[in-house]
């Protein structure tokens, strides 16, 4: 079922028309003009009053961004940072808590590449996790375990990849893990705004620009008390792109105004959606299962092509047909992907007759 009408035409006609096909929120969703004239007004206040006047004037806002951002991931206000992407709130967590080097994290199986290089930079030693099917959700039988049998010092858990439109259990990891008396820390950058991310993590971190459709230079982390020895407050950067939290804020209650229930299901249909118009299409194969309750769908090529051949398809797709997509080569989820594909990713306002000319496209250019 596509979302209700008045939920893609609220969606649609809250933003500027698009230039070209825009199917890439999984990469930078588009801005509504309320957030866009937030973040300009709050650069105007600057240049009036003073940035750090400016700032101090918006503290109200700023701590109304947070207690959004709070509820919707599951943790306290005071619990609950910003930061300025999901990898660098990733990067604040783990300098805080200096686990010891030689520490196991186990991760997704479509553990984030990116992620991966910040286990590295802290001596960590990463195991994947084992998949129950061939498109690599979590093996909840095999978790448990493996958690009975080694703990790992921490559970990491990539709850939506980059790589790939699937969703994992993430609140069965989350109890697993949390029985086994592991602590475990999701990474909801690609979950926020897109599934439900309440989850009751140990930790949890996003961004603001893929499908809350914020600013971009905006990310949040929230930490359960007690999981640091220093409080969670210091973790956030003062020197910040305050502008772009307050647009951040705006695309919050724009989301929760939209009922987020009702944004998650309208997106996962749009997924759904996307599978059944694009498989098959000049031999293009979808990799999700079609009814995986998510947004994003990739594509892997035909037979016999190669990643600088998806590449080039990406570029075609945008410069001669004007269609946005991301072609998501293997550095995305190294310990799983094994080939670019192309990632389609639409939001709310995408209609059939949108998916119909991708198809075409993606004819033309294969
Ligand atoms: C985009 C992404 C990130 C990084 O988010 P930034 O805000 O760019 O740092 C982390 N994890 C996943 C799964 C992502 O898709």
């Amino acid at each position: 079922m596509p979302p209700p009408p008045e939920l893609a035409d609220a969606w649609r006609t809250a933003r500027p028309e698009p230039d070209l096909l825009h199917l890439d929120s999984a990469a930078a969703g588009r801005s509504s003009r309320a957030v866009l004239s937030a973040v300009t007004a709050h650069l105007e206040r600057e240049a009036r009053t003073g940035g750090y006047v400016a700032a101090a004037q918006a503290a109200p806002e700023l701590d109304r961004v947070r207690a959004d951002l709070a509820g919707l991931l599951g943790h306290a206000p005071q619990d609950t940072v910003l930061t300025e992407s999901a990898v660098s709130a990733l990067s604040v967590l783990l300098e805080a808590w200096r686990l010891p080097p030689g520490s196991t994290v186990l991760v997704s199986p479509g553990e984030y590449g990116p992620n991966l290089a910040r286990f590295a930079r802290w001596g960590l030693v990463v195991e994947a996790m084992a998949t129950a099917d061939a498109v690599g959700h979590v093996d909840l039988d095999a978790l448990r375990a493996r958690l009975a049998a080694r703990p790992p010092a921490l559970v990491h858990l990539c709850h939506l990849g980059s790589h790939r439109g699937v969703v994992q259990p993430a609140a069965e990891v989350v109890v697993l893990a949390r029985a086994a008396g592991v602590p475990v820390v999701v990474d909801s950058a690609q979950a926020l705004g897109h599934v439900d991310t309440a989850l009751g993590a140990d930790a949890v971190y996003a961004t603001s620009r893929k499908w809350l459709a914020g600013p971009r230079g905006v990310g949040v982390l929230a930490v359960r008390p007690g999981l640091l020895d220093v409080p969670t407050a210091g973790l956030e950067s003062a020197e910040a792109f305050v502008a772009g939290r307050i647009g951040l804020g705006v695309a919050l209650a724009e989301h929760l105004a939209l009922d987020p229930s009702r944004v998650h299901a309208g997106l996962a249909a749009r997924g759904r959606a996307t599978r059944e118009a694009l498989d098959g299409t000049a031999g293009w194969r979808t990799v999700e299962p079609v009814d995986e309750p998510s947004a994003t769908t990739t594509l892997a090529p035909p037979v016999g092509w190669t990643d600088a051949g998806v590449e080039t398809a990406q570029q075609q797709l945008r410069v001669e047909h004007g269609v946005l997509v991301t072609s998501a080569g293997v550095w995305r989820a190294p310990l799983e992907a094994t080939r670019t594909v192309l990632r389609v990713s639409p939001h709310l306002d995408a209609t059939a007759e949108d998916l119909d000319r991708l198809a075409r496209a993606l004819t033309a250019v294969s």
